[in-house]
């Protein structure tokens, strides 16, 4: 039997804007015992792990921040990732939380434990129990490996594109970078100014429009430290700014129109060659795919030595890459930007609820949940950032701050009616159906449109939120028991 090392109502894990908002909120309502797991040396999820050359936001920092932690000194209108992550480290000493945070502390195996009422969280650093469980584990955090022939052979330097090698000199080498999304795009220009020759291997051409960025002078930031008021209205425009965007999404054609026509002369401005401009030009409908913002990027590609590779990967070499036409491009550096595993979300296959039942099988078919929180069968469990959680246009802070606010509401729930509560199987089945039925007619589920929003067998769009991010907050920001069987605590709780 291992030892106990925490004992608390509420145990979170991770440490990304999930689990440190949530955390706060704890932290500040101070009526809960709580501890956070994570399984790294320090705090801030996929914004330490990110820490490629170029990785920045693509959602204006003054609203992809906490709403109750404003900052006025975002360098820029999209934060940086070394000043993102110096936020969520802030966020965590200021907010009082790290005597709670267990560092180098996995979860390997959580577990409802019926007799007890309790979660038993098996973690590398032992075990922790707590009455409610939240996995705040993000879409965002396992890289995925493509599973290309023998690249295991491969004798050069390999990497994923969250998992940069610092250590290995780029200077002048020929490097590969697998895949074309948001991290890549960042990467490439920034590979380019270095490489000695640079290829990029794309499978599907992206929609790249104008990033409309730039610094904050020390006037502006000096307005909104002074005048607070004046950092509150600009976030609640860039909120409205993305809350005008999703009618994108929704198909609807005047807006598809109008941003596709931007995607089209930004690659015409920027792309003279007609036939790099034809392999650049996106084959699936617009939104369909995360929108990607770069000024970089297609400059980058009419460099001389780098190339753009659309054939197709064959397999992999000790040297290099052969492609499907039989080229074969010969490579020191490999970098692997190809996503993360965010449809069979690998935290779901440590997590056991009634009657030992995995919540991997739970969502075998995609993401099921009540809310996007809580899930039948999984008594006194809350996810964040799970399934039906995922935005197309806005920012997942507002999204994370309406679950924070949910799960305390329930957590306080739970204490005050010494409860056990998991919603029941008819408000699950109504909730997911009535989200499957409003990403009907949305550009995820429109023909051609293949992604990771989407169950790859079942075909649901699973991850994303589909409608606005405000009535996502009208929603679900609060608890409400009508849909939760409530059962009394046993004599031993
Ligand atoms: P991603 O969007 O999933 O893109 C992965 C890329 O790899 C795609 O181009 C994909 O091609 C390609 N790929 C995947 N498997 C492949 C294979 N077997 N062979 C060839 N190509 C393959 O991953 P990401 O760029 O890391 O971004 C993931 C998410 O992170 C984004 O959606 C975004 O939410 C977030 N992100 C945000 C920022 C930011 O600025 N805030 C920056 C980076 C990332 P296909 O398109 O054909 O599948």
């Amino acid at each position: 039997m291992s030892t106990i090392v925490s004992d608390t109502d509420v145990l979170i894990v991770g440490t990304g804007f999930s689990g440190l908002g949530l955390g706060s909120l704890l932290a500040r309502q101070g009526q809960h015992s709580f501890a956070l797991v994570e399984r790294a040396s320090s705090v801030g999820g996929t914004w330490r792990d990110n820490t490629y050359p170029g990785a920045a936001c693509d959602i204006p920092s003054h609203l992809y921040s906490f709403s109750f932690r404003p900052s006025a000194t975002w360098s820029h209108v999209y934060g940086r990732q070394p000043e993102i992550r110096d936020y969520l480290e802030r966020t965590a000493v200021e907010e009082g939380l790290l005597p709670h945070t267990f560092l180098d502390a996995e979860m390997l195996a959580a577990d409802w434990d019926e007799q007890a009422q309790r979660w038993n969280v098996r973690t590398t650093r032992g075990l922790h129990v707590a009455r409610t469980l939240v996995t705040a584990c993000g879409h965002l955090s396992d890289p995925s490996i493509p599973d290309i022939e023998d690249l295991d052979t491969f004798t050069g330097e390999i990497f994923h594109s969250a998992r940069w090698n610092h250590d290995v000199d780029l200077v002048g080498k020929r490097i590969g970078v697998l895949g074309t999304g948001a991290s890549a795009i960042q990467i490439v220009p920034e590979l380019a100014a270095v490489a000695g020759s640079l290829t990029v291997f794309q499978r599907s051409a992206p929609y790249v429009v104008p990033r409309k960025d730039r610094s904050y002078s020390d006037a502006e930031k000096g307005m909104f430290s002074r005048v607070p008021e004046t950092a509150r209205m600009l976030r609640e425009k860039l909120f409205w700014d993305s809350e005008a965007r999703f009618p994108q999404r929704l198909g609807v054609p005047v807006f598809l129109e109008q941003m596709k026509k931007l995607a089209r002369d930004h690659l015409e401005a920027q792309v003279a060659d007609p036939d790099l401009r034809e392999r650049l030009r996106p084959r699936y409908e617009l939104g369909c795919k995360r929108i990607l913002l770069s000024n970089d990027y297609y400059p980058a590609l009419t460099r001389p030595h780098v190339q753009l590779e659309t054939a197709g990967i064959e397999k992999m070499t000790g040297r290099g890459i052969v492609t499907r036409d039989g080229s074969s491009i010969d490579l020191d550096v490999l970098v692997v930007a190809t996503g993360f595993e965010a449809v069979d979300l690998p935290f779901a296959h440590r997590v056991r609820g009634r009657d030992a039942r995995l919540l991997s099988d739970h969502w075998a078919e995609g993401g099921r949940t009540l809310a996007s929180t809580s899930v039948t069968g999984f008594p006194n469990l809350f996810v964040m950032q799970g399934p039906s959680t995922g935005l197309g246009a806005g920012s997942i802070v507002y999204i994370i701050e309406s679950q924070a606010k949910y799960i305390s509401q329930a957590v306080d729930f739970i204490a005050d009616r010494g409860a056990v509560i998991e919603p029941t199987a008819a408000a699950e089945d109504a909730y997911v159906a009535d989200l499957d039925e409003r990403s009907q007619g949305t550009v995820w589920l429109s023909e051609g449109c293949r992604s990771w929003y989407r169950h790859p067998t079942s075909g649901r769009l699973s991850a994303l939120w589909p409608d606005y991010m405000r009535r996502y907050r009208e929603e679900n920001g609060s608890f409400d028991p009508e849909p939760y069987e409530v059962l009394g605590l046993s004599a031993t709780g």
